[in-house]
């Protein structure tokens, strides 16, 4: 089979696609933690947008009470060729969005898809829904070739708020073998060059420092929170960029960064000195690093300082994620690099992201994952669109994939 002749009939799909994308924006998918109802309505339009090709579809719902009909709802589609096959080649994409955020910085209703240069509007278009579709139409257009291979998609729930609902629910049935490939079109660049196979891990913490309060102009008796913990960030932040300074340049930036961030607010006056100090770190650790030992290092600079001041630094870990990389060399890097090229000419080189897409589960579960896709880089913003072209070229290189 000519790649050519492959990439032809994904692009005579090019109406129906975006007329999918548009029908999909018009349904809202927001998660109950994000106030919404879920992704059942959307399940129900994939399942039989691809039911009405032939293919059957398995239905994988997990169960909660606040969402629509009570389910959280996740799709699996199989290709001919999957079942003689030991591994499998995944694609697997969310079906749900986040909330259209402030209405007023929309030039047009969030979820009423505007068609208009080449682009379409509306929130979710992007992400996921843009390669979303791209992956229905490639496995639209292998059926219709009679194609053996084995390819399966995956839609699932839950992404922005945890995943628990949607990829950990079907990681939990076990319904992917060892071996099985996935990619993950949730991040990109708009030239499709780059294939994400590392994230930073991410390390949130919450520290509070405790002194004594007083009045502004009693320090004897003061032990000042607001000065012990601009000492302790700075002393903290210090310690951490010289102890873990290693560089990977697969990441940009290069290092790992630690940010102090958010700080609470403490006295309402000018003229009290405050008792009590709370602010936070956002650390994002090259896999290089384990999470254990960065806290552990952040134990240390907690109890030496404790040691000299007349204050008391606490903390807790608010969030941590870590996931191993996936290496530039894996089977599904070489794959899905070697379509690229074929079917549009780049050279994708591997990278690694401070974000966090649902490939860290697969990766964290001892999966090959590889996270592409071609995109402007719109997601969760105002205005959000997804380029036509782009989804109909990511759909050919899905389509190309058996070929290459
Ligand atoms: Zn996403």
């Amino acid at each position: 089979m000519e790649v050519s002749r492959v990439c032809e009939l994904v692009e005579k799909e090019r109406n129906e696609m975006v007329k999918t994308l548009c029908d999909l924006i018009r349904i809202k998918a927001i998660g109950p933690d994000n106030g919404g109802e879920g992704e059942l309505d959307r399940a129900v339009y994939i399942q039989e947008k691809i039911e009405s090709w032939g293919f059957e579809v398995e239905r994988y719902d997990a169960r909660d009470d606040r969402a629509k009909g009570g389910v959280r709802p996740n799709l699996v589609v199989r290709l001919d060729g999957t079942e003689a096959n030991d591994r499998r080649v995944w694609i697997v994409t969310h079906m749900d969005v986040v909330p259209e955020g402030d209405l007023s910085l929309w030039d047009s209703p969030p979820f009423e898809p505007v068609v208009k240069d080449g682009k379409v509007y509306g929130r979710g278009s992007e992400d996921n829904t843009q390669p979303l579709v791209s992956s229905m139409f490639a496995l639209k257009v292998l059926k219709t070739l009679e194609v053996d291979y084995p390819l399966c998609l995956a839609f699932v729930s839950d992404e922005e708020t945890g995943s628990r609902y949607g990829i950990q629910h079907l990681l939990n049935l076990e319904i992917f073998r060892k071996g099985d490939l996935f990619i993950v079109p949730d991040a990109g660049t708009p030239q499709g060059d780059c294939i994400e196979v590392a994230e930073k891990s991410i390390l949130w913490l919450k520290f509070v420092v405790e002194g004594v309060q007083a009045h502004a102009s009693m320090t004897h008796v003061a032990v000042n929170a607001a000065r012990e913990a601009m000492k302790f960030l700075l002393e903290l932040d210090e310690v951490l960029h010289s102890r873990f300074s290693a560089e990977n340049n697969l990441f940009i930036p290069p290092t790992s960064t630690f940010e102090p961030t958010r700080r609470e607010k403490n006295v309402d006056n000018i003229n009290t000195i405050p008792g009590k100090d709370v602010s936070y770190f956002d650390c994002r650790i090259l896999p290089e690093y384990s999470l254990d030992s960065v806290v552990g290092v952040v134990e240390e600079v907690i109890s030496a300082f404790n040691d000299k001041s007349r204050a008391r630094v606490g903390y807790e870990v608010v969030q941590r994620e870590e996931s191993p990389p996936t290496s530039p060399d894996s089977e599904v890097v070489r794959l899905l690099k070697k379509t690229i090229r074929v079917v549009s000419g780049v050279d994708a080189k591997p990278v690694g992201f401070g974000g966090n897409t649902c490939a860290s589960f697969f990766r964290k579960a001892g999966y090959e994952a590889a996270v592409w896709s071609t995109v402007d880089g719109t997601a969760h913003q105002p205005n959000e669109y997804a380029v036509i072209d782009y989804m109909v070229k990511d759909a050919k290189v899905f389509a190309c994939l058996p070929f290459v």
